[in-house]
């Protein structure tokens, strides 16, 4: 039986309610785990607003600012945790960002600072969160990421954004081989193209949708909510002998050779 009653579980990346992270914390709360919520604060509290509405029905315990490019923002929500749950079980890392315009045209014309922040944001913090979240794991742990096909396929448009998910899979392997023995696991879901506010930026998305529905085994594209099974599954003691692995969540998608 899947069941998550008991652990605490901290989710990153909810923007809105097409956000893959909605539909992982769905799922966590449907298997009992206890919520704390991050979101990426502005200056005018709007993301704050949206994101505590939308996240109300599923009573999280703990609801904080975390723009991963702040280091007192990280620490101050790895307090709160510490103070507030006294460990954690589960880190959901689910946020990505690269500019609009180095998702389409050409790769080799990216900039230094574009290159710089896309990695940053959507790779290093991976390392970040999960070192900050090491010692609160003292009864073990799972941590799970968002990664695309584009960190191993050279996908059009998908640019800078698949050097920082080939970097965000090593980061996966790397650091389970370092927290195995904590007996915290860390794996990554490759998701198929879901229209979110992230892949709108990506250029031709719809096109890479519209394919992925002519193509894909299952023929049709996934759903936030089938992810969130997936990380659920993850998060979960059924998964207790996986990881360091790319789980594809991709109605098949990756198996095609045309
Ligand atoms: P989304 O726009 O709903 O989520 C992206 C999140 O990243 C947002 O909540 C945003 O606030 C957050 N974010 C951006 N910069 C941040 C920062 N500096 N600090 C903290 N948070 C920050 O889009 P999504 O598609 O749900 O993206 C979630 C993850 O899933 C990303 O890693 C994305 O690459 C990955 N993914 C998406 C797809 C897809 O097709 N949508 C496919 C595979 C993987």
């Amino acid at each position: 039986m899947l069941n998550l009653t008991g652990k605490n579980a901290l989710v990153t990346g909810i923007a809105n309610n097409r956000s893959i992270a909605w539909g992982i914390a769905q799922q966590l709360h449907k298997a009992g785990a206890n919520l704390g919520i991050t979101y990426l604060p502005d200056e005018r509290g709007k993301m704050e607003k949206k994101v505590a509405e939308l996240v109300e029905p599923l009573n999280p315990s703990l609801f904080l600012p975390c723009n991963v490019q702040n280091d007192e923002q990280i620490q101050s929500t790895f307090e709160t945790i510490r103070d507030q749950w006294g460990k954690l079980d589960i880190l959901i890392h689910c946020l990505a960002f690269a500019n609009k315009d180095d998702l389409t045209g050409d790769f080799s014309q990216i900039s230094r600072s574009g290159f710089n922040t896309a990695l940053e944001i959507s790779t290093y913090s991976l390392a970040q969160l999960s070192g900050a979240a090491k010692p609160l794991m003292t009864e073990g742990g799972s941590i799970v990421t968002l990664t695309y096909l584009g960190g191993v396929r050279a996908v059009p448009n998908y640019n800078v954004m698949g050097v920082a998910k080939a970097g965000l899979e090593a980061s996966v392997r790397y650091l389970a081989a370092e927290f195995g023995s904590h007996n915290i696991r860390v794996n990554a879901i490759s998701a198929g193209p879901i229209r979110t506010l992230a892949s709108s930026a990506v250029g031709g998305i719809l096109d890479m949708i519209h394919h992925v529905e002519q193509v894909a085994p299952l023929r049709r594209t996934v759903t936030p909510l089938e992810v969130g099974n997936a990380a659920a599954f993850l998060c979960s003691d059924l998964s207790s002998g996986i990881t360091g692995q790319v789980l594809y969540v991709d109605a098949g998608y990756e198996i095609m050779g045309m």
